[in-house]
């Protein structure tokens, strides 16, 4: 997960920054920061926290200069030391850089032993480190081809922002695994952000998004950018950003991630029908996905569920034992509603099967004669290599049970996924997809 920004000409960078990182907040509520840079000096504020409680007026006020990168931090267990926060900052022998990262390098252990080696040290987990270290030891006499000659070292997913003193760098792998768009700024300059939603909140106009493979340059005193295809596209858009990660507001490329989920909803209805008196999603993330299936089965929709906004994500907490106490914190039924009826509930996916226990469990005790179950994805039956924290095989529900065996268990009277070719034709036929999770197709060799 995870979101990155930059922010080039407009004095006010690193607030614009904060307003897109604030729109990004879903994709990392672990930690966040910004580093802005006034032509002379980079500076960096970064923590532990949500976006509206690292950054005060005092903070923003420290982060003078008409560029800025930042960074949201997607909680994983075990990783909690301040080291792991972004953006990084380093010197090196061409001067100072701030970098910011979104991704999953697969040769990750191999590249940092070998750095280890050579005599590198390392201060944090994060394989972030590993670029910033391939950049400072590269003889290459400009910055631009010592990054070049980095990104050819490392295999893997990554949206970059790179921010020397006077120039700022947007990578994205040539993959495109993750989202990653460029747009203009009302105000002056541009910016490149992990999701568009971000455009809408701080008055940017869509340019394009950042080609799979490309670098995008910004320096100072230039009104242009350059764009530079460094490595040969082979476009695999991850197929669970328009499921599950991004926000229904977002496009990726040129498809809106709400009316996505819609289409999944209808062609799980046109696949797995079931005769049922209401639809009901789990909140949030069932909603537009139910939305689709009500419409299309023309079984009556309703919101038979309701959510406490006052709780965070319940998937980060890192043991089942409190997993378990969250969702249910977070999760009530109208019992007045379900009452007797025989309901198709909704979400997008099934990980571990946390949620779609509780969801029937609660259902069932608010009196539906009959709950079915239904799933807008496939079912999960493989680890994300590639920038999800999705858990080990040994956690996987769908890796270890059948669909038989986990309507058994969550105790649904039937339960259904959407099949990945369905998936594919309501993503559009288009371009190729990173389905990993879902067929176990490791493309990145
Ligand atoms: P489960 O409860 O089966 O472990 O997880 C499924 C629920 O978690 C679904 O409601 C889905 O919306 C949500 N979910 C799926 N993948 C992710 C993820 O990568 N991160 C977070 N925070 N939630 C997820
Ligand atoms: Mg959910």
């Amino acid at each position: 997960m995870c979101a990155i920004v930059g922010v080039f000409g407009n004095s006010e960078a690193s607030k614009i920054a904060y307003y897109a990182l604030f729109a990004m907040q879903h994709r990392g509520q672990e930690a966040t920061g910004i580093s802005s840079s006034n032509g002379e000096k980079i500076t960096t504020v970064k923590k532990r926290g949500l976006v509206t409680d690292v950054f005060d007026k005092k903070a923003l006020t420290k982060l003078k200069g008409n560029m800025a990168v930042g960074h949201n931090r997607y909680s994983t267990a075990g990783k909690e030391s301040i080291w792991d926060t972004q953006p990084v900052y380093a010197s090196y022998q061409l001067g100072k850089i701030s970098i910011v990262h979104n991704g999953n390098l697969v040769n990750k252990n191999e590249v940092r032993a070998s750095l280890i080696e050579q005599g590198a040290i390392f201060q944090s987990s994060m394989d972030t480190e590993n670029i910033i270290h391939l950049i400072a030891k590269s003889q290459k006499k400009d910055l631009k081809n010592r990054i070049i000659e980095a990104l050819d070292k490392i295999k893997g997913v990554y949206c970059l922002c790179i921010q020397s003193k006077t120039k700022m760098f947007a990578i994205r792998d040539r993959y495109g695994i993750r989202p990653f768009s460029l747009g203009r700024l009302k105000s002056g300059g541009y910016i490149v952000s992990s999701e568009t939603c971000a455009f809408d909140l701080v008055e940017a106009e869509f340019i394009r998004d950042i080609k799979p493979g490309e670098m995008i340059i910004f320096k100072q005193g230039c009104h242009e950018y350059e764009s530079i295809q460094i490595f040969e596209p082979d476009p695999h858009i991850c197929a669970f950003e328009y499921i599950y990660l991004a926000r229904p507001d977002s496009n990726i490329e040129g498809k809106n991630v709400y009316l996505a989920r819609k289409e999944m909803g209808r062609a799980l209805a046109r696949e797995k029908k079931v005769d049922a008196d209401l639809v009901i999603p789990v909140p949030d993330s069932g909603v537009s996905a139910a939305l689709g299936y009500a419409q299309e089965s023309g079984i009556p929709f309703d919101m038979g569920i309701v959510r406490n906004h006052y709780i965070g994500r319940t998937f980060i907490e890192p043991t089942q034992e409190k997993r378990d106490i969250k969702v249910k914190l977070k999760l009530s039924p109208i019992n007045s509603l379900l009452k007797n009826k025989k309901i198709v509930v909704i979400d997008d996916s099934i990980v571990r099967g946390t949620t779609a226990k509780r969801i029937i469990k609660i259902l069932k005790e608010a009196g539906a004669s009959e709950v079915h179950m239904r799933i807008a994805s496939p079912a999960i039956k493989h680890p994300c290599r590639y920038g999800i924290d999705t858990p080990s095989y040994k956690e996987l529900i769908s890796a270890n049970y059948s669909t038989e065996e986990i309507k058994e268990q969550i105790k649904a009277d039937s339960l259904d996924f959407l099949s990945i070719d369905a998936l594919k034709t309501s993503l559009g036929n288009d371009t190729n997809y990173s389905l990993a999770s879902f067929d176990g197709n490791y493309f990145i060799k």
